[in-house]
């Protein structure tokens, strides 16, 4: 679960259990939220640890059953409430597809990111834009992602007023298809 969310529930319930697959938390949370987490005493956190099967013969969740990926090690608890967070994958394949530079992880590199004169959240491709979670470096939240709506617009303009008005007819492309 969210990391917030984890804090939040260990004041509303008796105990939380964070199960991470990860050697540690610091792999992908800020220095802060690591140590709200421990110093909250009813937050067990579980560090190389995968979720192997969840039980719930009538429809309804029963237990956990999880592994220590590093011993192999295998636990049931008794959990009747989970919450996933489990990242982000990015659907931008057909981007690739039309010549849109991808970072390692497949966000959409922008302006500075991409480094190469582009205005700002405009991709490689003159003209095409990127904003929120599925950008390069985006900072992944809703305040964010409206933020950066609102700010390309200048950057759409400023495309459009050099164009002159003529944007040209946009290059063949194959269909895109969702995921
Ligand atoms: C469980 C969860 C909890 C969160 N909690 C918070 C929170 O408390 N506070 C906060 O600030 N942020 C939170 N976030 C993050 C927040 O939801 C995102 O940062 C925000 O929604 C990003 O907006 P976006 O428009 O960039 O992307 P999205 O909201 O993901 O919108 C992208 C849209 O594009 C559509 N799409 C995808 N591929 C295609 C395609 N090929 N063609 C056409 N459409 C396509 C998708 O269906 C979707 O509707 C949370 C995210 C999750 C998953």
């Amino acid at each position: 679960m969210p990391p917030q969310a984890a804090v939040y529930l260990a004041s509303q319930v008796k105990k939380v259990w964070l199960l991470a697959r990860a050697g540690s938390l610091h792999a992908s949370m800020s220095q802060y939220l690591v140590e709200r987490i421990t110093a909250q005493p009813n937050i067990q956190v579980l560090t190389q640890t995968e979720i192997t099967a969840l039980i719930g013969p009538q429809g309804a969740l029963e237990a956990v059953q999880w592994r220590n990926r590093e011993s192999g090690e295998g636990t049931t608890g008794a959990i009747r409430h989970m919450f996933l967070f489990i990242g982000a994958d990015p659907n931008t394949d057909c981007l690739a597809q039309c010549n849109v530079a991808l970072d390692g992880k497949g966000f959409v590199r922008t302006g500075g990111d991409y480094g190469g004169g582009q205005r700002a959240f405009e991709t490689n491709r003159s003209g095409v834009f990127a904003i929120g979670d599925v950008r390069s470096g985006s900072i992944r939240g809703v305040a964010a992602a409206v933020g950066e709506g609102a700010q390309v617009v200048a950057a759409v303009h400023a495309y459009l007023s050099q164009a002159g008005g003529d944007v040209g007819t946009p290059a063949p492309i194959e269909r895109l298809e969702r995921k």
